[in-house]
């Protein structure tokens, strides 16, 4: 897919979509809203605000402008009608289920989906609500619609998932569910609003952690949910939200925001960065493979590029080694890549996604617990390829 018009699009929103300074005495950033309410000079003011707008501002845990301006951008770019901030990424991915299912539903879920979600839904939905949950691997149409009951409410995606980077028809599962009435949900924390736009493909909820790439600097977490479904976008805000409470802060809105403005060039540095380093992983013998989704090499380089116009920094692989702790002792002689659970930020991080992963989720996965995931920061590749390089001399 070419970027196209998507792309001077996207900048105008990072760039100026709802920032307003005439509101604000001028201000080119919008101020940083920090109250918890706000007061009126008539009740019949106070009482007028109702529904889900933006701009309902009454009390904090419902809107706040400054987190208003991050709603904006993120649903301009998502190309959705609204979008609803929460305070972790999280908080977002259950207030989806919640808004999506009711006590009894059944979920399909992808089996390489972030392990906090499936734990989410291991640990809260299932026991908790009387759910229960399908695992897929969202390769196959056929194991997809064996998957669908009749009560099943939601089919949850992530592509390229963030640990095997496995790709999914977002196209065809979309007219599947639609089919059966059930509604789609996709982490795109990995793709990226830049390089993915899945409701454009049929998905009905897109989701990120904006700890991730949105804000980009490590020092703010948050989550998003997007749509252009009305009646969903009423209850993610109205019903959820509202009630079972989750609000991004107005400082973490401002941050997000302040981070996103630099979201489309850093997009771009972290695929330059990843594919250098995903090719050199590639070429080098110490190397088993590589699971990356912008390689050429990768299983489903045809169907990413109809769908997605780019990758980020984030990849994984495996050496030529026999047992994890070989993995280990790798990972402790990298020097740039700091140990660490997250990604998205400036600095590079490294980390064993499957430590502590229970067995039978790892069946399921048909994961190896040698993996070794990287995420590529702002460091550059050849500073990135010497630190790989220095370590993997000891393998
Ligand atoms: C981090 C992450 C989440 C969870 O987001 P938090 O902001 O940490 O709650 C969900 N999905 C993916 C792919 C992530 O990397």
């Amino acid at each position: 897919m070419q970027p196209g018009d998507n792309a001077n699009q996207d900048r105008i929103h990072l760039t100026h979509t709802a920032d307003e300074p005439g509101k604000h005495m001028g201000a080119v950033v919008a101020p940083i809203f920090m109250n918890s309410l706000h007061v009126f000079d008539t009740i019949e003011e106070f009482e007028a605000l109702d529904g889900y707008a933006y701009d309902k501002y009454l009390y904090g845990r419902d809107c706040n402008p400054t987190v208003a301006v991050l709603e904006q951008k993120l649903a301009a770019l998502e190309h959705g009608t609204r979008a609803t901030v929460f305070a972790s990424g999280m908080a977002a991915c259950t207030a989806a289920i919640m808004a999506t299912c009711k006590a009894g539903s059944h979920i399909i879920c992808i089996s390489d989906t972030y392990t906090t979600i499936r734990d989410a839904i291991k640990r809260v939905f299932i026991p908790r609500f009387g759910m229960s949950v399908s695992f897929v691997s969202g390769l196959d149409m056929e194991e997809l619609e064996l998957a669908i009951r009749e009560n099943t409410d939601l089919i949850v995606l992530e592509s390229p998932a963030s640990m095997y980077f496995r790709g999914m028809d977002l196209r065809a599962i979309a007219a599947v569910a639609r089919r059966h009435g059930i509604k789609t949900y996709i982490d795109n924390t990995n793709a990226s609003p830049i390089f993915q736009k899945p409701l454009d493909l049929g998905i009905d909820i897109v989701m990120h952690s904006t700890s991730k790439y949105i804000s980009g600097h490590s020092d703010a977490i948050g989550g998003v949910l997007i749509t252009k479904d009305d009646e969903l976008n009423r209850i993610l805000v109205e019903d959820i939200r509202e009630h079972v409470g989750g609000i991004m802060g107005p400082m973490e809105a401002y941050l997000t925001t302040r981070g996103l403005r630099t979201l489309e060039i850093r997009m771009h540095a972290y695929y330059k960065t990843g594919l250098a380093v995903a090719e050199y992983l590639e070429r080098h013998p110490k190397v088993r493979k590589v699971f990356y989704s912008g390689l050429a090499s990768h299983p489903q380089a045809e169907l990413l590029a109809g769908q997605q116009t780019g990758h980020g920094g984030l990849m994984s692989f495996l050496l030529n080694a026999d047992t994890v702790e070989e993995a280990r002792a790798f990972v402790n002689r990298l020097k740039l890549f700091g140990r660490g659970g997250s990604w998205g930020g400036y600095e590079s991080l490294v980390l064993l996604p499957f430590h502590g992963v229970g067995q039978e989720d790892m069946d399921m996965m048909g994961a190896d617990p040698r993996l070794i995931r990287i995420y590529c920061g702002l460091e550059g590749a050849d500073n990135l390829i010497a630190d790989l390089e220095q370590a993997l001399e000891g393998v």
